[in-house]
């Protein structure tokens, strides 16, 4: 899949400085699934090095782009750049943009902003990360900075992937493959967004009699709009019971037992979700629960990630 990436992540020397920073997540990890489209706006606009920049709000509240060192106005510059680096990744098809956090160009909501009498104004998106927001407004996109959490690194994934197989299935959907889609879906959507979950599912069930054309585009709005939706412990752990609810007539009590332990542990924080789903992997393969082993909630992403390994968790 295709991920457009600011180049510096990539380890480009593109920096003001001529440095980079590069990101051995994005590098080393994810790359193994992954073809990047760099870009760098700022580069393409001023070279290297160059004097750094920042973002500043006018009288009339507008933001602008100043030159750190002269105080010049490089708005225009900078914009033209960024409309032939948008230009650049939208020719391919892609399924997400990873961007360098805190800069005035690529950051996502944590480039800071300035008066103009030079005290920091709290923070925006990046000259280059509005655009991109406006062109693609369901397209994954995340931070390098942010994707250090385990928690919302595993969410991003999920989301690249589940994003990834909308567009798989879309090259050849129709009414029975969207009712199958939906239902393998069932759990990841319910870990994200019970009520957008349910939306769905009214979406596909289709009472009104609409034409497939037309649900389809609403069921791809709505799914897209789902997995962009952060999961959580709580969520996550609705989900762990009801998935435990489709093996536990083929359980013994001591087995029973278990599985509910092992919930009750990843609630607490004390062992990672790969615990309890592997249990639950396992019930579902020895007894033949195939709507359990069908859901991409057991396999949202290639498991050699291992990002259901680490017991952190925002909530
Ligand atoms: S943050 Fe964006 S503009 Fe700045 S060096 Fe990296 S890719 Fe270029």
């Amino acid at each position: 899949m295709k991920i457009a990436v600011s180049g510096c992540l990539l380890g480009e020397k593109v920096r003001f400085d001529s440095g980079h920073k590069r990101d051995d997540f994005v590098m080393d990890e994810l790359s193994r699934y992954a073809e990047y489209i760099s870009f760098c706006p700022e580069n393409m606009a001023f070279s290297n090095p160059r004097p750094s920049i920042r973002l500043v709000k006018n009288a009339n509240e507008s933001l602008k782009v100043e030159s750190n060192k002269t105080g010049a106005d490089l708005s225009a510059a900078l914009h033209e750049a960024s409309l032939l680096d948008l230009q650049n990744i939208a020719s391919h098809e892609l399924r997400g943009i990873i961007f360098k956090s805190k800069s005035p160009s690529c950051g996502l909501m944590s480039a800071k902003v300035y008066l103009e009498n030079g005290f920091a104004e709290g923070k925006d998106d990046g000259v280059f990360a509005a655009m991109c927001r406006a062109k693609f407004p369901l397209l994954p996109m995340e931070e390098e900075g942010r994707l250090c959490d385990a928690w919302l690194r595993e969410n991003f994934v999920m989301q690249l992937f589940a994003y990834d197989g909308f567009e798989k299935f879309k090259a050849n959907a129709d009414m029975k493959g969207l009712v199958a889609f939906h239902t393998a879906n069932k759990f990841m959507l319910q870990s994200k967004d019970e009520t957008l979950y349910r939306e769905l599912g009214k979406i596909v069930g289709n009472h009104e009699q609409k034409s497939f054309t037309q649900i389809f585009g609403e069921y791809e709005f709505l799914f897209k709009t789902a997995i962009a939706k952060k999961s959580s412990k709580g969520k996550t752990r609705n989900v762990l019971e009801h998935m435990s609810g489709f093996v536990k007539s083929f359980l013994n009590a001591e087995e029973k037992a278990m599985l509910h332990e092992q919930i009750d542990d990843y609630a607490a924080q004390i062992i990672p979700l790969i615990v309890p789903l592997s249990t639950l992997k396992l019930y579902a393969s020895k007894y033949g629960v195939n709507y359990l082993l069908e859901q991409t909630f057991l396999s949202p992403y290639p498991k050699e990630l291992a990002l259901r390994s680490s017991v952190k968790c925002v909530k």
